[in-house]
């Protein structure tokens, strides 16, 4: 094949043509696809696996056989009635974003690289961090996701609390360095131990508080501290939505050695609603935040912030040094970040904001609160055991024993109106319905009871 044929500006539009009538084709069917994906990962595999191609084809067919095949795989998540983890779809201005920045293809990791990254990146960090309400001198990191924005912030916080007792960690490692005690709630988030474990300090070493009847971690449980430590709190219980009292914890620890984290995935964006961030007040106290942007802020995959307090520690336990770099001018974003070469995935993040304002972003969290209140309502009215307090964007709920709810689960996933995971509450099994979309509305939960609450009648009838 003569690449550069297909490289001509003539072919490049036409392609790209394409490209927006089988993207705009599938957005536009997501209201009413079935959630579902049609076809299974093996059948994909085999359809799309042929041998190591020798030559290669053009681009234009390679996009068809990949929407061809590869859209009857894909999961409507993006839609407005995926209820399944916690899963932002992608606000228009944010999509865009993402398009343009993919042409753009900019190195992010400096200034040098990408000067529009670094500029955006400095705009959107201001912006998230007043929407949030934490201290404007923040040092942060836009990464991945919560996971590695935990790994980014727990680095920090690994450097600050060893730095306490003379030990540079970042220079000479854990040997010689004094334990750190590790402190979580019982009902922290899976990747903050796979955290604990990539950092070196091991998945199993926590000491757990107990938590209440939401998942709260419960700040009189808070052990004594002697020596360097870190407390993993959490706004936004996978689970319940519920909020650990962080503001309570950082009154009950005062040690320098010993570093409150916020694990905010989702719940720290319910700071920029008046009426649903109260009880996360005084997480501004913390010493360090973890969040997504692709959950709740609905940008597109993959995005999330690490935040720290002392910007000091992020870019202490994250720069690096090489003849190639350039000299430091403002912030340099490869300062801050664990990756070096990465996508401008600032660009979505300041896009989403900019066209959402924050009165945009306080309503797209109220929204989805209030639309949880009413899937909570409905369920209970038709006499389902909502287990949670419905404080955020969560609702668990049981249709009677774990056999019953985890029947009805498989059949809402099968008939595809709408998509919702099980989880485990309180030692039951329970459906997990996480309302985190800026697409959906509120016909999209009528219209995702009736089909709930018609499997459950079925499921009723036979049961009985
Ligand atoms: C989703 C989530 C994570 C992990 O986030 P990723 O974006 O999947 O890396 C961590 N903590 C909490 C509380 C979450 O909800």
């Amino acid at each position: 094949m003569i690449v550069d044929k297909h490289q001509s500006p003539e072919s490049i539009r036409e392609l790209l043509g394409e490209v927006l009538d089988r993207a705009a084709w599938f957005l536009e069917s997501l209201p009413e696809r079935r959630v579902t994906a049609a076809s299974g990962a093996d059948d994909l595999a085999r359809a799309l696996g042929e041998a190591l191609p020798r030559r290669g084809k053009p681009a234009s067919e390679v996009l068809a056989q990949l929407d061809e095949i590869g859209s009857q795989g894909t999961v409507a998540s993006a839609g407005p009635r995926y209820f399944g983890f916690v899963t932002g779809g992608a606000v228009p201005a944010a999509l865009a974003a993402n398009w343009i920045a993919a042409a753009w293809d900019q190195n992010a990791f400096s200034e040098v690289s990408s000067p529009i990254s670094a500029a955006v990146e400095s705009i959107a960090l201001r912006w998230v961090l007043e929407l949030l309400g934490l201290p404007e001198t923040s040092g942060a990191a836009f990464v991945t996701g919560a996971t590695m924005a935990n790994f980014a912030a727990l680095a920090a916080a690994r450097r600050s609390v060893l730095l306490a007792h003379g030990c540079d960690v970042d220079r000479t490692g854990l040997h010689r360095a004094p334990e750190i005690t590790l402190v979580a709630g019982e009902q922290a988030h899976a990747t903050v131990f796979k955290v604990f474990g990539m950092l070196g300090l091991g998945r199993e070493q926590v000491i757990w508080v107990p938590a209440d009847g939401q998942g709260r971690m419960r700040a009189d449980a808070l052990p004594k501290f002697a020596g360097p430590a870190i407390v993993c709190t959490q706004v936004g219980n996978v689970n319940s939505g519920a909020f650990d009292p962080v503001g309570a914890i950082c009154d009950a620890v005062k040690q320098e050695d010993v570093w409150v984290h916020v694990d905010g995935a989702f719940g720290l964006w319910a700071r920029a609603s008046r009426k649903f961030g109260a009880p996360a007040e005084g997480i501004e106290r913390a010493d360090s935040w973890a969040t997504d942007a692709h959950k709740w802020l609905n940008v597109p995959y993959d995005s999330g912030l690490a935040i720290v307090r002392d910007a000091d520690a992020l870019r202490s336990a994250m720069s690096l040094e090489a003849a190639y770099l350039p000299e430091r001018g403002g912030r340099e974003p490869f300062d801050y970040t664990p990756e070096s070469s990465r996508r401008a995935r600032g660009l979505e993040v300041w896009a989403a904001i900019a066209s959402l304002g924050r009165d945009g972003v306080a309503d797209l969290v109220e929204r989805c609160c209030r639309h949880a209140q009413r899937f909570a309502e409905g369920l209970r009215g038709a006499g389902c055991e909502v287990l949670n307090d419905v404080v955020l964007n969560q609702v668990l709920v049981c249709f009677g024993d774990d056999r019953t709810t985890s029947e009805v689960i498989r059949r809402v996933q099968r008939d595809g109106t709408c998509w919702c995971g099980g989880t485990r509450w309180g030692g039951r099994t329970a459906m997990h319905i996480s309302v985190s979309s800026w697409a959906t509305t509120s016909d999209d939960i009528e219209r995702s009871l009736a089909a709930i609450l018609g499997i459950v009648r079925g499921v009723r009838g036979e049961c009985g």
